[in-house]
């Protein structure tokens, strides 16, 4: 199953996303490590985005859909995505479900994680992560002393640019303008599921893991039954015609 996972920056997305790859053997579709990896090659295309990043605003549609057709054509993802960060506007909503219908795929399920502003800020201010392992911690709520070495021996901890207070306030703002309409989007298709991410990590995944296993098994018996039918339809009508057939 693909599925999204909502909330404004600092909610916990990218953390519980991490732990949803581990525990159903997802593929995490992050746009925003995507966009930092461009970043990265510092070049012209790479300071163009990087620019957009530290406003606070949202890079282009187009970009942003071009960097996820890459991704969702490549059949070893196919219908295990946890989608990040994205969709961030109504636009790039309906791109996504054009796109995935392209490739024979759908969204099942939207989690949104709710967390008040005030956190939100602590959350973006105290974030590191990890330039190795990519594991991301918080110097106020999951210190980086818990690094897993097993994963990671070299731990080199770096605060995103975009991670500084002026930035934080134009993200919140572009946040509750662009990106809270599509949660009306999920809600009227019937996939929307709202999260307390107020809670602490560990309880969070919790009720996580509850809601994805429940959805899995429902689309699996919805699966059974579909292929049950159509081999029923078959036999009936199948030998139906072959009758008619055999007959003349
Ligand atoms: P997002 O991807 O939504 O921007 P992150 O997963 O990067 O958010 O989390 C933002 C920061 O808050 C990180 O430093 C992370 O360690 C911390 N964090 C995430 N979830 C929680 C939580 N439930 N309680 C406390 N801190 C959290
Ligand atoms: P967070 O959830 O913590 O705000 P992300 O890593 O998802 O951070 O995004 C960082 C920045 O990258 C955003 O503020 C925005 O400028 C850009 N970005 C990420 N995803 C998208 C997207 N789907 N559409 C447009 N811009 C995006
Ligand atoms: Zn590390």
């Amino acid at each position: 199953m693909n599925l999204v996972i909502f909330g404004p920056p600092g909610a916990g997305k990218g953390t519980q996303s991490a732990k949803l790859v581990k525990e159903f053997n997802l593929f995490q579709l992050s746009t925003g490590d995507l966009l930092r990896e461009e970043v990265s090659k510092k070049n012209d295309f790479g300071n163009k985005i990087e620019e957009i990043m530290k406003s606070g605003g949202l890079v282009s549609d187009e970009i942003i859909n071009n960097l996820i057709e890459n991704k969702i054509s490549n059949p070893e993802y196919k219908n295990r995505i946890i989608f990040d960060g994205f969709p961030r506007n109504l636009d790039q909503a309906k791109s996504l479900d054009n796109l995935l219908k392209k490739y024979n795929q759908q969204i099942s399920l939207a989690l949104n994680l709710k967390v008040d502003n005030q956190i939100l800020v602590k959350r973006i201010t105290g974030r590191v992560t990890c330039s190795v392992c990519n594991k991301t911690f918080n110097i106020f709520f999951d210190p980086p002393k818990t690094c897993d070495l097993k994963d990671c021996g070299q731990r080199k901890l770096i605060t995103r640019s975009d991670d500084n207070e002026d930035t934080i306030v134009k993200r919140l703002k572009t946040y509750d303008e662009k990106t809270f309409p599509v949660l009306d989007y999920y809600l009227k298709k019937g996939i929307m599921k709202n999260i307390d991410g107020m809670q602490d990590i560990n309880a969070i995944s919790d009720q996580l893991f509850t809601i994805i296993g429940a959805v899995r098994s429902w689309l699996w018996l919805l699966d059974s039954y579909n292929r049950i039918f159509s081999k029923i339809k078959f036999l009936i009508y199948g030998s139906y015609s072959w009758s008619k057939y055999s007959s003349k």
